[in-house]
């Protein structure tokens, strides 16, 4: 039997990057997902991938920074499977700047959608995980925001809020078997760093023992341990995932 056979997982942000990898990782080893992405035609593209590994999917347009979208997300979601026993908090967004210039609106987005997101979306499931006395989640950090970063400070806070939003949740969901973790990955490969300059990843690259940057894959692979049966006497942590970038 697959390893999350019979399980139903839902993935913010799944339309592309670390999110999509995710998607089709857990898929691969026998869940059904709920795609769930602002870019509603991604979402719906992951979508079919895993329709083709045989296993369910929906895709679902949502802005996980606002409760409407969210709540409509997932109702759908429990419509169409009947249950959540997997929640992956991804979707995130980077707007930086110095500190001296960042614009209020730079700092609020990315607060709403980092931050906000992961808590709107894990209220609205968790009740039915408390139901189930069952329920993996797992939030997407950063190695920044348990380093920081010049040129980050919104991104870095965000990232830190998530840290402290996940050990709060796991104390207060362990007793009820629902375990809530976080990954904080280095530097991976997708379009959100892809923009980047050559010299600054360059430079990156040098603090990276490992020598080379993350694929999306390394952090599904641990996003696949986090939502499985193997993890479920582990809460509370976060997971680097940087090549030993922190250490
Ligand atoms: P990505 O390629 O930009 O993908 C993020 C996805 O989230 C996109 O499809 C994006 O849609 C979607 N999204 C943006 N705002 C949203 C919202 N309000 N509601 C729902 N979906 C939204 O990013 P990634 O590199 O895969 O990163 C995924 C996660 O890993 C993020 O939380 C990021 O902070 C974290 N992370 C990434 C790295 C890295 O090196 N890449 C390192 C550490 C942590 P649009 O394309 O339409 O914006």
């Amino acid at each position: 039997m697959a390893l999350l056979s019979g399980k139903t997982a839902l993935v913010t942000g799944g339309g592309r990057g670390i999110g999509k990898a995710i998607v089709l990782d857990l898929a691969g080893h026998g869940a059904d997902i709920i795609v769930s992405d602002i870019d509603e035609t991604a979402a719906q593209e992951t979508a079919s991938l895993v329709q083709g590994t045989g296993r369910r999917s929906l895709a679902m347009k949502a802005d996980v920074s606002r409760d409407q979208d969210v709540d409509a997300l997932v109702k759908a979601s429990i419509e169409a499977f009947g249950r959540i026993d997997i929640l992956v908090n991804n979707a995130g967004i980077t707007r930086d700047n110095l500190l001296m210039r960042m614009s209020e609106q730079e700092w609020d987005s990315v607060l709403s959608v980092n931050l906000k997101g992961a808590f709107l979306c894990t209220r609205h499931v968790v009740r039915g995980m408390m139901k189930q006395r069952s329920g993996k989640i797992i939030n997407m950090a950063s190695v920044v925001g348990v380093m920081g970063n010049a040129g980050q400070a919104n991104y870095a806070a965000s990232k830190a809020g998530l840290i402290g939003f996940t050990k709060s949740a796991a104390r207060e969901l362990a007793s009820r078997n629902i375990q809530v973790n976080a990954v904080a990955p280095g530097f991976i490969e997708t379009d959100m760093t892809g923009k980047l300059p050559e010299e600054v990843k360059q430079n990156y690259r040098t603090g990276i023992p490992a020598g080379r940057f993350g694929t999306t894959q390394d952090v599904a692979g641990v996003v696949l341990f986090l939502s499985s049966p193997a993890s479920d006497y582990v809460t509370g942590q976060v997971i680097h995932v940087d090549g030993g970038l922190l250490m």
